[in-house]
C-alpha cells in the first residue's frame, strides 16, 4: 500500500521520488485510493519545487499507462503526431496531416476541443457535416491504412490520469508548470503509439507560453524527456503574437484549409505549416534530408496529394467530401460586418489573444467544455502586422448570428487593431527548433 502522506511529505521537503513511488501515487490515485485533496496538495509541492528529469519521466510513463494505449504494430510506416499548445486561427493540423500522410507517413492525431481564447482542432472539422470524431479502434486502422491519417478526439480510457490531474490543476491554480504540462502532453502522445512527435511551442499574446524564455524552457523540458525515452522529437517554437493565416472560426478555418491544399496560402500559415509537415515527414523518415522534406511537403499541395489525403479523411470519416468543391455546404452566419481602419498608417497592432476571445465571445469557442459553438461565426482578417492601410480600409470581417454577442466581440476586435504612422518591429515566424 502507497504511503501518500509520505511522498507528499517528501515532494514538500524537496526529496526525490522515485519511479516507485510515483507510479504507485498515480496507480493509487486512479483506483480511488488517494483522495483529491492529497493529490492536489502534490501537484503544489510539485508547482513550487519542481521534479527532476527522472521524476518528470516517471510521471509521464506513469500516466500514459494509467488507461489505454493504441495498439499500431500492425501498420509498417513510421507514425508521427503533431501537437500544438494551442493558439487563434492556429489550423494547421488539417493541413500538415494530410501532406504528411501523402508523403508517406502514419499520422495518428487526437486532438481536442476549444477552450478559453484558443481554437479546437475537433471543432472545426465538426463543422465539416457529418464528421465523426470518435472513429472505432478497428476503423483508426482501417483509415490509417487507406488514407494515412486520422484526426480524433481523446477517448476516456486513454491517459485518464491526465484528465484527473488536470482538473484538480485547473482549480488549484497549478497549471504553470513545466515538469506538469510536459507529462501532460506526452502522456496522452506517447499512449498513441507514435514512433516520434513534432511539438509546435506557441509564443506570444496568444500562447499558453507568452514569453520566448517560458516556451523555450517547456521544449527543453519536453525534448530532453523524449531524448531519454528514445521518442523522435522535434519542438518549434512559432509566433502568436497575431493570429496564424486570416481566419479564426470553425468553419472559416476549414475553408482556409481548403483553399490551402488547393495552393492558396497566406505567407505565414504556408511557413509554419510546412516546416511543420517537413518536420513530420523527416522524423518519419520519408525524406533522408530536411531540404528534401520540405520540398516533398510543398509539392503534395502543389500537385494535389495532400488534398486528395484530406478527401480520403474526410470521407472515411463520414464527412461530406463535397465540402472541398464547395465551401458554402460549410455553415455561414447571417451576418457579416466589416471594421474599418480609422486612420492611415501601418498595422502594428493585431492580438491573437483579444482577436480569439472576440471569437469566443461570437460563439466559436466555449468558456467551459459543455458550451456548444457556433460553427459558422468568427473573423476574417483582411490586415495583419506590418500591412499598409487608408483610413476606411477594411481590417476584419466580423461573421456573426446573435446581436448580443456582437456587441460583446466589437469591443475586444477594436482593442485588438492598433494603427500607427510608422510600422512596428517585425517578429520572426519561427523563434527556435530543438531536435532530440
Ligand atoms: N496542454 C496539455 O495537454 N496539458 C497541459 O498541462 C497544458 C497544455
Amino acid at each position: 500500500m502507497i504511503n501518500a502522506r509520505e511522498i507528499i511529505r517528501k515532494k514538500r521537503d524537496r526529496e526525490t521520488l522515485t519511479p516507485a513511488e510515483i507510479a504507485g501515487f498515480i496507480d493509487a490515485y486512479v483506483s480511488g485510493d488517494i483522495a483529491d485533496y492529497q493529490v492536489s496538495a502534490w501537484l503544489m509541492a510539485i508547482y513550487l519545487n519542481g521534479m527532476t528529469l527522472d521524476e518528470t519521466i516517471a510521471l509521464t510513463r506513469a500516466m500514459r499507462d494509467s488507461g489505454q494505449s493504441l495498439n499500431l504494430a500492425s501498420i509498417r510506416t513510421r507514425k508521427i503526431d503533431k501537437h500544438s499548445t494551442g493558439g487563434v486561427g492556429d489550423k494547421t493540423s488539417m493541413i500538415i496531416a494530410p501532406i504528411a500522410a501523402a508523403c508517406g507517413v502514419t499520422v495518428p492525431m487526437i486532438t481536442g476541443r476549444a477552450l478559453g481564447h484558443t481554437g479546437g482542432t475537433l471543432d472545426k472539422l465538426e463543422s465539416i457535416p457529418g464528421f465523426d470524431p470518435r472513429p472505432s479502434p478497428d476503423a483508426v486502422h482501417r483509415n490509417l491504412k487507406i488514407a494515412g491519417a486520422v484526426i480524433m478526439g481523446q477517448t476516456e480510457d486513454l491517459a485518464p490520469a491526465d484528465r484527473r490531474i488536470y482538473a484538480l490543476r485547473d482549480v488549484t491554480s497549478t497549471i504553470e508548470s513545466i515538469p506538469l504540462i510536459t507529462a501532460s502532453i506526452l502522456s496522452k502522445k506517447l499512449a498513441e503509439d507514435i514512433d516520434g512527435l513534432v511539438l509546435d511551442v506557441k509564443t506570444g499574446s496568444g500562447a499558453f507560453m507568452p514569453t520566448v524564455a517560458d516556451a523555450s524552457a517547456l521544449a527543453r523540458s519536453i525534448v530532453s524527456v523524449c531524448r531519454k525515452i528514445k521518442t523522435g522529437i522535434v519542438a518549434i517554437i512559432t509566433d502568436m503574437d497575431q493570429p496564424l493565416g486570416r481566419t479564426i472560426g470553425n468553419a472559416l478555418e476549414i475553408r482556409e484549409c481548403i483553399e490551402f491544399l488547393n495552393g492558396k496560402a497566406p505567407e505565414d500559415l504556408e511557413t509554419v505549416s510546412l516546416t511543420l509537415a517537413a518536420y513530420m515527414i523527416y522524423l518519419g523518415e520519408a525524406a533522408r534530408t530536411l531540404d528534401s522534406a520540405y520540398k516533398m511537403a510543398y509539392e503534395a499541395v502543389s500537385k494535389g496529394s495532400a488534398l486528395e489525403r484530406f478527401r480520403k479523411m474526410i470521407r472515411l470519416q463520414g464527412g461530406d467530401e463535397r465540402v472541398l468543391e464547395d465551401t458554402h455546404l460549410l455553415a455561414h452566419a447571417d451576418n457579416v460586418q466589416e471594421f474599418r481602419a480609422r486612420s492611415d498608417g501601418f498595422v502594428t497592432r493585431c492580438d491573437a489573444k483579444l482577436l480569439g476571445l472576440a471569437s469566443n465571445a461570437l460563439g466559436a469557442g466555449r468558456n467551459r467544455l459543455e458550451d456548444t459553438v457556433d460553427p459558422a461565426v468568427g473573423l476574417h482578417l483582411h490586415k495583419k502586422l506590418g500591412d499598409r492601410v487608408r483610413r476606411g480600409d477594411v481590417l476584419c470581417e466580423i461573421h456573426w448570428n446573435q446581436t448580443n454577442r456582437f456587441h460583446d466581440a466589437l469591443p475586444l476586435v477594436e482593442k485588438a487593431f492598433g494603427v500607427n504612422a510608422k510600422p512596428g518591429n517585425r517578429r520572426p515566424l519561427i523563434h527556435a527548433v530543438l531536435q532530440g
